[in-house]
Parts: structure tokens; C-alpha cells; sequence
């Protein structure tokens, strides 16, 4: 076996190791909140839609606007509480997605995705966990505005972490949809795809919803069947990572592949085929031949085919 590869020191996965204390019990006190809504540390994540507002900086971007600020920006919806860093106040303010839009044209603003926003770097990354939470929170709310049972519209409790319907007295919760993002190995070949939507050159691992009533290991045998014809055994949980795309929480797994042969379905996927340890060594270094990648570092999908690369799992 050739040597293991160096492939330098692990980057941080995006959107995880939070700072923020979430302080669930203040959701429900409402002299508590009032108070944290005035505390001169206070301060606003802004997110329009699929866009969040930072002030422009040379070195790093700020995200955190006070309320006055936020207000200036534009119509606003919600507000929600995301917790407290080192006792000050974090929260999310939903702007008016066409708002959000119209500040691209501001010079002292960048208006952006979070998406580019993570992988661009245009924050420090302490910054990334609570946008996460925050834009997910924030789409749920623009989204469930009147209650799935009687059809009323409902008003928001608990700061933001809750909704309840004045008609028929249900009470709504902000979801998390699972999504298993998976691995195949077998010995020195692992099982990478390409998606439809992914730019040129770029495989990564393979992902699919957790439906209702299902274990996480059946849906990662489920989805590798379904998208590859690829049998697998035995099923490894690896990380997991918030997904504010809009509301998912990815749950990283490797997979014994127990069959060989590829069957793919092109509804799902582009592409699909088996990868040696040391090219996918180095599409993770960028210095592929062929150019041929991995996702970026902020993603999960990269740090599970890194922990492969490194001889981290092992089925045998
Ligand atoms: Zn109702």
C-alpha cells in the first residue's frame, strides 16, 4: 500500500461548533426577552430570503447590524432569538427578500448567499453556525405563516422557536429535515457521484432525505441501491453538519459496499463510479490531472472522503 497521503491540516466543517448559548429558557420569559431586545450589545443577523446582509470591511465582513441599524435596512418580518455569546444578545431579523436585493447596489454593503458566503470566506467562521440557524428559523417562519390544520393565521411565541394557531390552538415547530450523505467504500475504491446541478469536474459523496419511519442506516442503503445499484452492509455515522439549504441537517455516514457493479439512475445522478484512494487523494489536494474535485472544505461531503482518505474507516 502506498503511504498515506499528507493532505495538511483539517479544515473547520461549516455551520458547526457554535458559540451561541441557545438559553431556551429565556424563549419563554417575556420580562427576560424584552430585556435582551433592549441590552446595548443586542445585535441583528440579517437575512433577506436567500440573501444575508453584511457590512463591507477589508479584512472580514460584518454580519451584525444593532436593531436601529436593522430597521434602516428595509420592511422587516420576524425577528427571532438565536441565544447569547459571552451574555450578548444574537438575533435574526427576516428583511424583505426584494429589500435585500435592492441593497446590492450600496457600496458599504455586501449582499450575498450564505453559501458564498461560507466558502468565500467573507466572514470568520464563528459567524457561520449562528446564520445557520438563524436562516433556517427565518425560512420556516416565511413559510408557515398560517396553521397546517384549520388554515388561521398564526402568531409567533417563544421569540421565534414557536407558532401557535389562535383557531384550533395547534402548535407549530420550526422543522429540521435529515438528509443521510453517505460514502460507499470497499477496501481501496470508494463510490463517488455527480449530481446534475454540480459544476464541471466536481464528484462528492452520495445524499438522499430520511423518509418517516426510517432508521438513518436504511436510508443510506436505500439511497445507494436507488441512485447507484450499489448493495451495502455495514453503516458507519461520521459527523453530522447543519444545512440551511433551506432546513436540512446532513448526517455524514460511510458504507460497506458489498456489490460492484454500477447501475445509475440518471433521474438522480449525472455520473457515478469507483475512485482509488490515492486519485481522490488528490482531487481533495486540487492537483487532479483531469482537474476532477471534491465539494469545498466547508462542506461535509468533504470530510468524509478526507476521513476515508486517511484510513479513518474501516470495515473489515
Ligand atoms: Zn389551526
Amino acid at each position: 500500500m502506498s503511504p498515506r497521503p499528507d493532505l495538511g491540516p483539517k479544515p473547520r466543517l461549516g455551520y458547526t461548533a457554535s458559540l451561541i448559548d441557545r438559553a431556551a429558557e429565556r424563549r419563554v420569559d417575556a420580562a427576560a426577552l424584552a430585556a435582551l431586545e433592549n441590552d446595548p450589545r443586542a445585535r441583528s443577523y440579517v437575512v433577506g430570503g436567500e440573501l444575508v446582509v453584511l457590512k463591507k470591511a477589508t479584512e472580514d465582513n460584518d454580519p451584525l447590524f444593532t436593531p436601529g441599524e436593522a430597521r434602516a435596512l428595509g420592511r422587516t418580518a420576524e425577528a427571532v432569538f438565536l441565544g447569547l455569546i459571552e451574555n450578548a444578545p444574537r438575533f435574526a431579523v427576516a428583511l424583505d427578500p426584494a429589500a435585500a436585493e435592492a441593497l446590492k447596489t450600496r457600496d458599504e454593503f455586501v449582499v450575498t448567499d450564505l453559501r458564498s458566503i461560507a466558502v468565500g470566506g467573507l466572514v470568520t467562521p464563528d459567524h457561520l453556525p449562528p446564520l445557520a440557524e438563524g436562516k433556517a428559523l427565518l425560512h420556516w417562519h416565511a413559510r408557515h405563516r398560517f396553521c397546517s390544520n384549520c388554515g388561521a393565521a398564526t402568531n409567533v411565541v417563544e421569540a421565534g422557536w414557536r407558532r401557535d394557531c389562535p383557531s384550533c390552538r395547534t402548535q407549530h415547530f420550526p422543522r429540521t429535515d435529515p438528509v443521510a450523505i453517505m460514502l460507499p467504500v470497499a477496501g481501496e475504491r470508494c463510490l463517488l457521484g455527480r449530481s446534475h446541478r454540480f459544476q464541471r469536474g466536481m464528484w462528492s459523496c452520495l445524499a438522499g432525505f430520511v423518509e418517516p419511519g426510517e432508521a438513518i442506516e436504511d436510508a443510506v442503503r436505500r439511497e445507494t441501491l436507488e441512485e447507484a445499484g450499489i448493495v451495502c452492509g455495514r453503516v458507519s455515522y461520521f459527523a453530522s453538519q447543519p444545512w440551511p439549504f433551506p432546513t436540512s441537517l446532513m448526517i455524514g455516514c460511510h458504507a460497506q459496499a458489498l456489490s460492484h457493479e454500477i447501475v445509475i439512475d440518471r433521474a438522480e445522478l449525472d455520473d457515478a463510479r469507483w475512485f482509488s484512494r490515492e486519485e481522490v487523494a488528490s482531487m481533495l489536494l486540487r492537483r487532479h490531472p483531469d482537474g476532477l474535485t471534491t465539494p469545498p472544505t466547508v462542506a461535509i461531503a468533504y470530510h468524509i472522503i478526507r476521513a476515508w482518505v486517511e484510513e479513518e474507516v474501516d470495515f473489515r
